[in-house]
């Protein structure tokens, strides 16, 4: 028995190394890894400006508490905002504090409770960000939830327009919904919210936390739709493989996060903003977020190749696509791991592309041919 809890379905390979795209496990054996740590990995594994950056910064300073200033905060924060209509940040451990962060700052700021998610959507773990998530098999079990969320189907105007009411403070949603199988907001229901939102004053909180830095080839997803979050959530890509969290906001919101309000210890140190500002460094940067685009040009094409148009769908943007298949994707996965390439599933039908956003073509080429023989003997079974 193992001296864990079994709360991961963990699958029987101990990785024990990475560079770049490329992995190793304990027998020597290599994979693509084509799931970045779960869109984490942004530069790869062991890119040496992030080995760096976590070399000096912790030969420097590890940690200081918040209880002093802190430049290395103030910078970071200066570029996630720049070129945008936000104004500050605070910074955290992990994608669900960030996401506690957007709901308790919605509701001081309001002073409403509602806020509104949509199904299959995911927010995280935590109290909020798992009553926030539109998915029961993350809820089930640890009733009673928080009863501040409604959850309504995505992509529906017209249910939203007759769910919302005064009591809501917030609607919170991702651009594209990575875990609950890469569904993407639609143009039309994008424009709903945004007219919902001005017309009845809801704040906007856009969960970018696997969609942002550059995973869709702009800095954030939502700039690609016509919405303008009041606030957004990052995290995963943002650290290039070390742990940080980040909530973004506009200027109007800066009264309500006073003083004492709200914190974390671990939060803003300058180990993890030198490794972000690091991974920034290299992905907020015009022909970086150029290249991201055309890889995944590149990738979606190789994948119409090989897939029979009326036996899959692709979804997604950049590089978070998804492949969805009309069966459980599991052993296709399972059968890719097996030839080399490491891929994840979203929903139960979908099988999720993300590899490091310094993937090569060779990189793609080689996955999609992984990949084209195991499509084809699960179409003709
Ligand atoms: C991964 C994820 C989270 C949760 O992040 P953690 O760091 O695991 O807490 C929240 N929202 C979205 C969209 C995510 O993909």
């Amino acid at each position: 028995m193992s001296a864990l809890f079994n709360n991961y379905a963990r699958r029987p390979i101990h990785i024990v190394k990475g560079s770049g795209t490329t992995v190793i496990d304990d027998k020597g054996k290599s994979y693509l890894d084509f799931t970045s740590g779960i869109a984490v990995l942004s530069l790869g594994h062991s890119h040496p400006v992030i080995v760096n950056a976590i070399q000096e910064q912790s030969e420097k300073l590890m940690h200081i508490s918040n209880l002093f200033e802190s430049p290395e905060q103030e910078q970071l924060a200066q570029s996630l905002i720049e070129g945008t209509h936000f104004a500050h940040a605070f910074f955290c451990n992990s994608g669900a504090e960030a996401n506690e962060a957007a709901i308790k700052l919605a509701r001081k700021h309001t002073s409403k409770s509602t806020i509104i998610t949509f199904e299959q959507s995911f927010h995280g773990r935590t109290f909020g960000a798992m009553s926030a998530t539109g998915q029961d098999k993350v809820k089930s079990g640890f009733g009673p939830l928080l009863q501040t969320f409604k959850t309504l189907p995505f992509n529906d105007s017209h249910a939203l327009e007759e769910a919302v009411d005064d009591s809501v403070a917030a609607i919170m949603l991702e651009i594209i919904q990575g875990e609950g199988g890469v569904n993407e907001i639609t143009p039309e229901f994008a424009a709903t919210i945004s007219c919902l939102c001005k017309e009845k004053g809801i704040l906007l909180i856009v969960d970018e936390i696997q969609t942002g830095i550059g995973r869709t080839g702009t800095k954030y997803a939502y700039e690609q739709t016509i919405l303008q979050p009041d606030i957004l959530t990052l995290a995963k890509g943002l650290g290039g493989g070390f742990p940080i969290g980040a909530m973004i906001g506009t200027a109007k919101l800066y009264e309500s996060f006073g003083p004492g309000s709200h914190g974390t210890t671990f939060g803003g140190n300058p180990l993890a903003m030198a490794v972000a500002s690091a991974t920034i460094g290299q992905v907020f940067n015009k022909q970086f977020l150029e290249d991201v685009k055309k890889k995944s040009v590149f990738l979606v094409s190789k994948l119409c190749e090989i897939l029979p148009e009326n036996q899959f769908e692709l979804r997604g943007k950049g590089l978070l696509l998804g492949i969805k298949c009309k069966e459980e994707v599991a052993s296709i996965i399972q059968q890719a791991e097996e030839n080399g390439l490491l891929l994840v599933q979203a929903g139960s039908n979908v099988i999720r592309l993300l590899p490091p956003l310094t993937v090569t073509e060779e990189e793609m080429e080689q996955a999609v041919s992984i990949l084209s023989s195991l499509v084809l003997t699960a179409q003709y079974k």
